[in-house]
């Protein structure tokens, strides 16, 4: 039996990057400390939030619900709730939108779903089908939609969702290995904007792995299913070469999140905040005239 570094107890993980062996209930300790970490460092949540999980169904959003719920739903000055965007999959969406819907309803959380096909007349697969756009956009910019307006309709101050640290450093290394400071940028945790709901990530400081191990010891409800049109080919390359690296070089995962992080003041001082207006159709708040997703809508449907 392997020991755990911090007692006589069995360990449950080796912890690479700390070269340690802990035990489950140091792990889930260790798990914890390093979310309120991250929910300390950029001061994600203040008293008198409100915030609206974005629970896909997916383990990354349900598990963070589960720790959203262990560690801030005991605050009398939180509120916490969970919104399901179904895009619209056939074969890949469904399992997941019941897995969140018993999530949410053993825990207690009050829960939304809001599907494509109820707010934009088709689903995903029916956008797929109608535009020549690749499916990964119409989704990215109409589930960010919709669950922005939903946090905010429902009087949301923080908008949470599940990134990873495996998930923020590749897209801290793609942005750079693409020249894209200014994408780099909207990474910068506390932008406020007005008529966006702040996100907030508080698994930033948290290893993929460890949301697993996390999840099954927890006996929380994981889905691996990999959704059909999931098609990153960058994004794949970098994720096999950090993974490697951190396999060579345990907790280079960290240095590369301390690397983007101490570029923070430089970013801002680039990319200062930009003063968006309204949607001249829909309201929404965008950079531009009109909103990205009324411009797709327009295509999908002219
Ligand atoms: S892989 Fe693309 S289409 Fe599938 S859920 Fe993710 S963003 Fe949407
Ligand atoms: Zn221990
Ligand atoms: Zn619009």
């Amino acid at each position: 039996m392997i020991k755990c570094s911090r007692c006589d107890r069995r360990a449950v993980i080796f912890q690479r990057h700390s070269n340690r062996h802990l035990c489950r209930r140091h792990f889930v300790e260790d798990f914890e400390r390093r979310v309120k970490l991250a929910v300390k460092k950029f001061n994600m949540i203040q008293k008198g939030d409100k915030i609206a999980i974005a629970l896909s169904g997916g383990k990354d959003s349900v598990i963070l619900t589960y720790v959203m719920n262990k560690l801030y739903s005991v605050r009398k000055d939180i509120e916490l709730f969970a919104i399901t965007v179904d895009e619209g999959i056939a074969g890949y969406r469904p399992p997941t939108v019941k897995i969140a819907k018993k999530i949410a309803d053993e825990l207690g959380i009050e829960h939304l779903v809001v599907s494509f096909k109820e707010n934009f007349g088709m689903t995903l697969d029916e956008m797929v089908k109608r535009g020549d756009k690749k499916p990964c956009t119409y989704c990215g910019v109409f589930r960010k939609y919709l669950l922005n307006r939903t946090a905010r309709e429902m009087g949301a101050t923080k908008l949470a969702t599940g990134h990873n640290l495996d998930d923020e450093t590749q897209t801290i290394l793609m942005n750079f290995l693409n020249a894209d400071m200014e994408r780099m940028a909207r990474l910068v945790p506390q932008r406020v904007q007005e008529g966006l709901v702040m996100r907030i990530k508080p698994f930033r400081y948290i290893y993929e792995k460890e949301v697993v191990v996390y999840g099954l010891l927890n006996n929380l409800p994981m889905d691996f299913d990999e959704c059909p049109y999931s098609e990153f080919p960058v994004r794949a390359v970098v994720r096999d070469f950090l993974y490697e690296f951190e396999n060579k070089y345990p907790g280079r995962k960290f240095s590369v999140m301390s690397s983007f992080e101490k570029m923070i003041p430089c970013l801002k001082s680039m990319y200062p905040q930009i003063d968006l207006s309204r949607c001249e159709r829909c309201g929404e708040p965008t950079p531009r005239e009109v909103c990205q997703a009324c411009k797709l809508l327009e295509e999908l449907k002219g």
